[in-house]
């Protein structure tokens, strides 16, 4: 492995994990004691597969909306550039189990949802950059391995 760099997953080897998988890539200390916990949501095996970009716009969009209807803590939901998951930060301190019941909940609604939430040019930089029967793909093979979310390293 290369030095130890700045940025978490920069120092995690990508060719251990084994996706899907929800873990804590950083715990974040502000100055006046609150606590941020950023959570890598991964839906795919690093340097074997990757959502198509239409994909990971929708899912986006649709977590984003989705996940505040169900939590308060939510400070950001944001694709990762490797297209192979997001990046979940919260307020409060790690607690894995619940995340995961958090992520669950959330996309259990986008597969519900019959369009993508602001996929359009007033809400939207790209509006038309969206597939929300991608998204709903992608979101279903994630959630067939839910029992597996809370193991990492393969
Ligand atoms: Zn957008």
């Amino acid at each position: 492995m290369p030095e130890r760099m700045n940025v978490e997953s920069f120092n995690l080897d990508h060719r251990a994990v084994a996706a899907p998988f929800v873990r804590v890539a950083d715990v974040k200390r502000l100055p006046d004691g609150d606590v941020l916990t950023k959570y890598d949501v991964r839906f795919c095996q690093p340097n074997r597969e990757h959502l198509e970009m239409t994909a990971v716009h929708s899912i986006e969009h649709s977590f984003a909306e989705c996940v505040r209807n169900h939590s308060d803590a939510v400070i950001d939901f944001g694709p990762m550039g490797c297209q192979t998951g997001f990046y979940l930060i919260m307020v409060g301190e790690p607690d894995v189990p619940a995340t995961c019941e958090l992520v669950e909940r959330t996309l259990r609604d986008v597969l519900a949802l019959t369009e993508v939430p602001a996929a359009n040019e007033i809400q939207c930089g790209w509006g038309a950059h969206h597939s929300l029967d991608a998204a709903r793909a992608a979101v279903s093979e994630m959630l067939a391995h839910r029992d597996e979310w809370e193991q990492v390293m393969a």
